[in-house]
């Protein structure tokens, strides 16, 4: 039982490696570049607020898991590699709810508000830095790590959070964090 539960808790570790290596390497670097991440990728960037469909999540999500689970078996075993990758799995999920949250909803508490600045470093300031969503660590490992100061925003790729709804304002309880630069949507 112990055993399982490490394996799970292995599991999850294991998907925010997954996470960066996807994001920094499938997504951003060139020479991986075009792939099926990235195409999806490369709108999220330039559109912010598109994010590629469930179904194509799953597809690609049923695929690993139907790679893993065999490999994770005849290494580990029945019960320890599917611990394992209900770990992965789990973690995932909460990494695709989180990143839907960062860019549709202002964080709560000290580390959902960090987590977004982390992000939106990436997406406004530096996209080959801070490739982490979930967690920085991996950044720091791989020495991509930048301390987000005050974020840029390009007004018409502003967060819904971050404006007022009717005017398109920077709403004033973010004013030490962001800035919006350049033209609101018409
Ligand atoms: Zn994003
Ligand atoms: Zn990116």
């Amino acid at each position: 039982m112990l055993t399982n539960m490490l394996a799970f808790i292995f599991g999850v570790f294991t998907w925010t490696f997954m996470e960066y290596v996807i994001h920094r390497w499938l997504g951003h670097h060139p020479r991986f570049r075009p792939n099926f991440f990235s195409k999806e990728h490369i709108q999220h960037h330039s559109k912010g607020h598109y994010f590629a469909t469930a179904k194509k999540k799953i597809v690609i999500a049923s695929v690993a898991v139907k790679v893993m689970l065999p490999i994770s078996w005849l290494v580990v075993g029945f019960q320890v590699g599917t611990a394992w990758v209900l770990g992965v799995g789990f973690m995932y999920l909460g990494y695709e709810w989180l990143h839907w949250r960062l860019h549709t909803h202002q964080g709560i508490g000290a580390y959902g508000r960090y987590l977004r600045k982390h992000h939106f470093y990436h997406h406004f300031v530096e996209p080959r830095m801070n490739h982490g969503v979930t967690s920085p660590i991996w950044d720091v490992v791989f020495g991509t790590y930048r301390t987000p100061q005050v974020i840029p925003v390009p007004a018409k790729l502003a967060m819904p959070w971050l404006v007022d709804q009717n005017e398109g304002w920077l709403l004033p309880r973010f004013h030490h964090h962001y800035q919006l630069i350049g033209q609101a949507r018409s």
